[in-house]
């Protein structure tokens, strides 16, 4: 028997006592006996709001180290809230920990079915070499799904409300066959969940592909430009030349400038990655009052609306190639801090900023490329004015493996597309300082983000 003792304001928690009834410790003296010899009974249960399990869950993995111990959903359990999820955690700090430390259940209510997939998918045992390969093989047709998921508006039919498989196939004009298969492949993926009555919802993972999500331009440059571009990825390895230009026959970014679809949807494929960090930029960041920042390339001005939003005193310059500098201006409400300058980062960056931002320009490039770029920024800047980079950071050498992590997928990504790189943070530190710039402060970011925080000297 569970008791659970809730305070009445949201998002303290509360207390769970397990009640063993001695009947059942006897019938069960086996299990009981494990449980206690493992410490199992003695835990810490932490009850959140289903806004937040997400975030609390990153934070139980990134920031305090804890290791997912399974986990589940119970329809039945709390039915009028949707069931309710439950994740377990261990945390092995040393012998001194007390037992009710060194275990955790996390709990909320509703289903969390992404959560819980990535939860358990960190969980299972390590596969063999064989199911390794081709796990990791079948990767592209993982991501071929999620594209033709897109492209066909799954998510979009599914938001309106739960369909059978046959009902979304009509509703596509798809083959009822072929959808019914690739839904019971998005479940297992954590993408769609099939509910009682084997009709399927998105989860929240999946309605990162609802039509005005900007992660579905992202999904679907994925699955055109890029997924082409990657079949001359031998090419790359071969000459150290980008599988983009042996695809299209010019670089991504001149490409672009020609392409005016391929264009908006890589602006708003930016975006949706840019809308996860810059919220924290802009709450977490002191800019000092009446200060005039400098988003160098900074796209269709995502970031800095945020920062002009949370900032009233501030100024923001969005300084970007023509073609992508016209949108940044002409995509909201005019605002008369907002101001859009075009050019080339290669020949000049606009002078006067106080805080010049570099968000994911850096990585698109070669270290030769950045030092350019960089002592562009620094001639425009006079001493004492601040270089914010932000940027994914490979993983240090000989760091561990953790499942989903991105930096080195990325670099691939880089050498493929931009011949750019991604770089480990030491790498970044020592390219600033090349360039006249003394970084002060690395933070870390939403999605594996960072943010460097420097001073030109
Ligand atoms: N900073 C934005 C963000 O974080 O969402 C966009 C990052 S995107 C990866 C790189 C940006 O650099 C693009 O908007 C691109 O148009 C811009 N860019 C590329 N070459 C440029 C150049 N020579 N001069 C100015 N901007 C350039």
């Amino acid at each position: 028997m569970i008791v659970r003792a809730r305070p009445q304001s949201r998002g303290c928690g509360g207390v769970e006592i397990f009640v063993l009834p001695r009947r059942f410790a006897t019938a069960h003296s086996r299990l009981v006996a494990k449980e206690r010899a493992t410490e199992a009974e003695s835990h810490l249960g932490w009850f959140v709001d289903a806004d937040s399990v997400e975030a609390v869950w990153r934070c139980c993995l990134q920031y305090f180290g804890m290791r997912p111990d399974g986990g589940g959903y119970n329809p039945v359990e709390n039915s009028a809230e949707d069931g309710r999820t439950v994740l377990y955690f261990q945390h092995d700090d040393g012998a001194s920990v007390a037992a009710h430390a060194r275990r955790m259940e996390l709990t909320a209510d509703g289903h969390h079915a992404a959560v819980l997939a990535a939860h358990q998918s960190a969980t299972v045992e390590v596969p063999d070499q064989h199911t390794a390969l081709l796990s990791m093989l079948a990767g592209h047709w993982a991501a071929r799904a999620l594209h033709v998921a897109a492209e066909i508006g799954l998510a979009d039919v599914l938001d309106r409300e739960p369909l059978h498989a046959a009902d979304v196939a009509e509703r596509t004009g798809c083959d009822p066959v072929a959808v019914g298969r690739l839904l019971r492949f998005l479940d297992r993926k954590g993408v769609v969940r099939q509910l009682g009555d084997a009709t399927y919802a998105n989860t929240e993972l999946g309605e990162l592909l609802r039509e005005a999500n900007p992660f579905s331009d992202l999904v679907r440059l994925y699955g055109s430009d890029f997924y082409e571009a990657w079949e001359e990825f031998g090419a790359t390895v071969r000459t150290g030349g980008t599988a983009f230009r042996h695809r299209h026959g010019a670089e991504h970014f001149d490409y672009f400038a020609q392409d005016e679809a391929s264009a908006r949807a890589f602006d708003r494929a930016m975006q949706a990655v840019t809308e996860l960090v810059a919220d924290e930029l802009a709450k977490g960041y002191p800019f000092p009052h009446g200060v005039t920042v400098v988003d160098v390339g900074g796209g269709n001005g995502t970031l800095m609306r945020a920062v002009l939003r949370d900032h009233p005193s501030v100024s923001a310059v969005v300084f970007d190639r023509d073609h992508v500098s016209a949108h940044a201006a002409g995509e909201r409400e005019p605002d008369s801090r907002f101001h859009v300058v075009s050019g080339d980062f290669f020949t000049e960056v606009p002078p006067e900023g106080d805080v010049y931002v570099l968000s994911r320009v850096l990585h698109d490039w070669s270290d030769e490329d950045c030092e350019r770029i960089l002592a562009r920024c620094r001639a425009a800047c006079r001493a004492g004015a601040k270089l914010l980079v932000l940027e994914r950071f490979l993983p240090e050498t000989g760091a561990p493996r953790r499942d989903g992590e991105l930096g080195a997928l990325w670099d691939l990504q880089m050498l493929a597309i931009t011949g750019g790189r991604e770089r480990e943070c030491s790498e970044y530190e020592k390219l600033l300082h090349g360039a006249g710039f003394r970084v002060d402060d690395v933070r870390p970011l939403p999605t594996e983000m960072n943010l460097l925080i420097a001073t030109a000297c």
